[in-house]
């Protein structure tokens, strides 16, 4: 039971974050019902199990957080805040939308991206590092801070950029070129990407706080479905233009930070206007409803031979 009371601490911080900062409760924003599920074991394509992972289902709508590896070892819980927002984040993009972003290819890389974002603003109250679940006793599943050290690629279409068709095409691999991408438009930085291209982004004026604003209006108000990271920059720089205004600051630092992980180097023609007016045709806004005004949550352990429904994907 100790590890549903740590998961009950975190889903607590996570549903908070959200609620104070922008007015959204439960998945759907209108304060449902959320069950986090403790000790799950989950099966790779092997059938072999598992139980350092995460997942939200979207079939059953509920939370699964594993143990890690070993039973006894709390601190190796896949229940970090970071963990726990990012898969309370799939439930926001899964429930929050009509048309929700998928979880394959590029969108599925999308929307990793943005868990792994919201996963780390969950954390209102402690350390923001730029890394998912770097608490556990066994280290950072992603380092979003510079994921070429680790193998991970921080370039579109770039050095460990992984085009096989495993893990639904590569989603929780190529996130993290999205993930670099919000943390340049935090913290800033400079470098040559593995286009050549060299890149000097300047940190948005309120750092985190304004990639955090950017990205909730990007993701609740134009990414939906098959978007891809191309379509993914335009609805960035479109939500910064909403925000701040055509040739803010913040306009041209999203643009920036796009640029310097390769993603405007391909189909330039498709790209947005950062000081013009963006004419493709966006999504309008889509805000699923809940029959339910509930703001409950529990916390159900589950039993460590239970063969969880089809889960989407892992963590
Ligand atoms: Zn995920």
């Amino acid at each position: 039971m100790q590890m549903g009371f740590s998961s009950l601490y975190a889903i607590d911080q996570v549903m908070d974050a959200f609620k104070i900062s922008f007015d959204h409760e439960g998945f759907s924003g209108t304060g449902d019902v959320v069950d986090v599920y403790n000790e799950a074991v989950f099966y790779d394509e092997n059938e072999e199990p598992f139980t350092n992972g995460a997942s939200f289902n979207s079939f059953s709508d509920n939370m699964y957080l594993g143990r890690g590896i070993s039973y006894f070892n709390s601190l190796d819980d896949y229940n970090t805040i970071d963990i726990v927002g990012h898969e309370f984040t799939h439930g926001i993009i899964n429930d929050a939308h009509f048309d929700a972003l998928d979880l394959e290819g590029e969108a599925g890389a999308v929307n990793e991206a943005l868990c792994d974002l919201f996963g780390e603003f969950a954390n209102l109250s402690g350390l923001v590092d730029w890394k998912l679940g770097a608490e556990k006793s066994d280290g950072a599943i992603r380092h979003y801070d510079n994921p070429k050290a680790y193998g991970f690629p921080d370039t579109y279409l770039g050095d460990y950029w992984y085009s096989g068709s495993g893990d639904n095409g590569g989603i929780h691999t190529n996130c993290t070129v999205l993930d670099y991408c919000f943390y340049l438009m935090a913290n800033g930085g400079s470098g040559t990407n593995d286009h050549g291209e060299t890149y000097n982004v300047t940190p948005l004026d309120n750092g985190m706080w304004d990639i955090y604003d950017i990205a909730w209006q990007a993701m609740m108000h134009y990414i939906d479905g098959d978007d891809d990271f191309i379509t993914t920059r335009n609805c960035f720089i479109q939500a910064a233009k909403d925000l701040y205004g055509s040739c803010s600051e913040e306009v041209i630092i999203t643009s920036e930070a796009f640029k310097a992980v390769g993603i405007s180097h391909y189909s330039p023609q498709a790209l947005a206007t950062i000081c013009g007016t963006y004419s493709s045709s966006l999504p309008n806004v889509l805000k699923a409803f809940s029959l339910f005004r509930m703001p409950w949550l529990s916390i159900q352990p589950i039993s460590e031979h239970a063969l969880l429904p089809l889960t989407q994907e892992q963590t």
